[in-house]
């Protein structure tokens, strides 16, 4: 019940904590930093899945699947690879416990100690290209595009629920090339596919763009992001596309021999997004009633709630809402009727508004005595009496209307916390005051962007692909700048 919800605009942190374990998405388990899904969050989850998993298919990919252990040699084989993510990879070291002397409990069986030891994945591209090395020998072998589904572990020190988990859930593709051309487009390609799931399924809009040397991923060459901005004026990196060149090929030794006969080293990329979308999606929608959500990944889009006063108004009031449920099925419109006699309409108006639900329908006898319903909006919390004749339609047009609402309201906050800054003062005025995304000159070194860091908490997000191109001087060294870079402070 969206009752004991805090404000967004008293405490964002406990707002967004209380909304997802209020709504049933998830809550914390006995391991520290380790979700559990609970089965509302899953579906969202699922639906997530299901729309992206199409999208690389469309785009040529399969799925297949890899162990979740690596041989801690196989880590090592690139060494800015494993120099990244050292420091937060949990290691088996045994394969077996048992009891204790004393005879309480049990404990690890200290001859059962593993050879090597073993990294739980924190992504596979080791793993991967130690297979893809007997996968590829010649050109026709290539383009190799696998997609995996899988959960990895990061050892976090500062998780939250959906953004930032020790063990979280994603897809890793994993694709290798003959040329680096063709490796860069896949790159790019996928940070379409991603910025298209993103904008067109969860309304969310995005800033496309790439990676300074110090936010790139460990082993990739270019780092490609998309970055979205959230209601307290924070930043998410929502999904990373990498340009990896030749790296991997080298380390696992992965050689095809071209048209010409010749031996090269193949060229690769990796993408990922991951259950931190769920973060995402709850952050840009939601309000102080609870969960909003775009209609294209609702799992319920619209349920139908009878308000009735015994059990005959019930028989007709369920009869109506059997009718209207087949006409929007039969428009792949997901409805379900909520007859429960446990709980009043009042209580199940709030809950569906806690959780979300895009449209919900109140019948009650006096509307099956005037052929109509009253139809609720989630995204506006509106009410409007329409006529029972061509409800299928109505509501298919208000889905698409809520789903386009919710990007246009999400794009015109994210575009009133754009600004563009000249200098050092205005820009640590802007962040303290406004927050949101600030475009400004940066020339290029470690040194300028650590500086500011360490004085603002602000990051660079990203170099923007299709910023237009303006010289300047960095805010901070005065120095000449070819472009503006986006800064905010993020999750
Ligand atoms: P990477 O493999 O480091 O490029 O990460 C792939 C995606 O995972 C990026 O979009 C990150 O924002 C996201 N991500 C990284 N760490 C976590 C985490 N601990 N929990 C959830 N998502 C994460």
């Amino acid at each position: 019940m969206s009752k004991g919800l805090p404000k967004m605009e008293d405490d964002y942190s406990s707002w967004y904590n209380e909304l997802v374990k209020k709504a049933d998405l998830a809550e914390n388990s006995a391991v520290r930093g380790c979700m559990i899904v609970k089965p509302y969050g899953f579906s969202i989850w699922e639906k997530m899945q299901s729309a992206i998993d199409k999208m690389f298919k469309e785009t040529g990919h399969t799925n297949a699947y890899f162990p979740l252990f690596i041989p801690k040699s196989f880590l090592s084989k690139e060494a800015d690879h494993v120099e990244g993510f050292a420091k937060e990879c949990a290691v088996v070291t045994h394969y077996r416990l048992k009891n204790d002397e004393n005879g309480q409990g049990v404990v690890v069986d200290p001859e059962a100690r593993l050879e090597e030891e073993l990294i739980v994945r924190p992504t596979s591209e080791t793993v991967i290209w130690s297979t893809y090395k007997n996968w590829i020998q010649s050109y026709r072998d290539l383009p190799l595009l696998i997609n995996q589904w899988a959960n990895v572990v990061r050892w976090e020190m500062r998780t939250r629920l959906f953004l930032r988990t020790t063990e979280f859930l994603w897809q890793e593709g994993h694709t290798a090339h003959a040329t680096e051309q063709e490796a860069i487009e896949e790159a790019s390609k996928m940070l379409e596919v991603y910025t298209d799931f993103a904008e067109n399924f969860m309304a969310v809009p995005v800033i496309k763009g790439v990676k300074t040397e110090s936010e790139r991923f460990a082993g990739a060459v270019d780092t490609y992001c998309i970055e979205a901005l959230m209601q307290d004026g924070k930043a998410l990196q929502a999904g990373t596309s990498h340009f990896l060149g030749q790296n991997f090929a080298k380390a696992f030794d992965v050689k095809f021999s071209n048209k010409d006969g010749a031996l090269d080293y193949v060229w690769g990329t990796s993408w990922g997004v991951t259950t931190r979308l769920m973060g995402a999606l709850i952050m840009v929608h939601s309000d102080n009633n609870g969960l909003v959500l775009p209609p294209k990944l609702a799992p319920d889009q619209v349920v139908i709630v009878p308000i009735f006063k015994n059990d005959d108004q019930l028989k007709a009031l369920s009869e109506k809402a059997g009718q209207i449920m087949e006409k929007l099925r039969d428009r792949g419109i997901t409805v379900k009727l909520d007859d429960r006699t446990t709980h009043k309409p009042g209580w199940k108006f709030a809950e569906y508004e806690l959780k979300g639900v895009p449209l919900r329908i109140a019948l009650g006898p006096r509307d099956l005595e005037n052929n109509t319903v009253e139809l609720a909006r989630r995204d506006t919390l509106t009410k409007e009496v329409v006529p029972m004749d061509g409800i299928d339609e109505h509501i298919q047009n208000l889905l698409e209307d809520i789903q386009n609402n919710l990007f246009e309201k999400a794009r015109t906050y994210r575009d009133q916390h754009i600004t563009r800054v000249e200098t050092y003062q205005d820009f640590k005025d802007t962040l303290e005051e406004k927050g949101g995304f600030i475009l400004a000159h940066w020339d290029g070194t470690a040194e300028t962007e650590q500086k500011i860091k360490e004085e603002t908490k602000a990051t660079i997000r990203c170099i923007p692909l299709d910023g237009e191109m303006e010289s300047g001087k960095c805010i901070i060294s005065g120095k000449p700048s070819k472009q503006r870079v986006y800064f905010a402070k993020a999750y």
